[in-house]
Formats: structure tokens, C-alpha cells, sequence
């Protein structure tokens, strides 16, 4: 399915970059740029989840609430968000524009076990 409206859409380099920080945003679109997203899927409330093959695979969860982006991932950032998180979100973003399907997510999910 393809969200027509989706907050994530409207997110700009100005709100990544005031939500994960700079370097963070800039490593997180060189993770994108590697084709490192895999098997995007769409969560029941909106969010996004993936898997990421950077050094090692990592699920990656992100959902958006009340105008606040979280996110979760296997990698067990220091911060509250990673490079992981912004390149799936590019991913998700690159997907809407590009009027790409993505799919929803099973219950069962093996990343929302991970998580
Ligand atoms: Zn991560």
C-alpha cells in the first residue's frame, strides 16, 4: 500500500538534523547512499521498519507521534536516535515520492521481536 498523506513526508533536512544532530543525519545519509535499507515495511500505527545491512544487520523501527519522531534499533545507540533510523527514513521518504508500494508488516514480524 502506499500512504498518500504521511507525516514523514513533510520532514526536511532542517528537522532530521534538529532531531539526531548533524553528524548523525550526514552518516545516515551516506548509509542510505550505500543501498544499506532493506525490506521496508509499514508498522499498524503509521511507522516505518527495516532492516539495515551496515556492519552488521540491524532492525530499525520509527514511528512518528504526535509530531515527535521516535526510533529503536538493534545497534543500542548511545543516543536516542541513529544513523540506522535516518537512512530508513530517506529510504521511506525516497519510497513515497517515488509512489514505490511498501508493504505492511506482520504481526509476527521477526523485527518487532528484535525491537
Ligand atoms: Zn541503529
Amino acid at each position: 500500500m502506499i500512504p498518500s498523506y504521511h507525516p514523514f513526508r513533510e520532514l526536511t533536512w532542517v528537522d532530521l538534523t534538529f532531531w539526531a544532530g548533524k553528524k548523525i543525519v550526514s552518516d545516515g545519509r551516506e548509509c542510505f547512499q550505500r543501498k544499506e535499507v532493506r525490506q521496508l515495511s509499514l508498522t499498524k500505527t503509521g511507522g516505518i521498519l527495516a532492516w539495515v545491512e551496515a556492519e552488521e544487520l540491524f532492525a530499525t523501527r520509527v514511528e512518528y507521534d504526535d509530531g515527535e519522531l521516535y526510533s529503536e534499533c538493534t545497534c543500542q545507540a548511545i543516543e536516542n536516535t541513529c544513523i540506522h533510523s535516518i537512512a530508513v527514513i530517506i529510504e521511506f521518504i525516497v519510497h513515497l515520492k517515488k509512489k514505490i508500494d511498501i508493504p505492511h508488516a506482520k504481526s509476527n514480524d521477526r523485527r518487532f521481536f528484535l525491537l
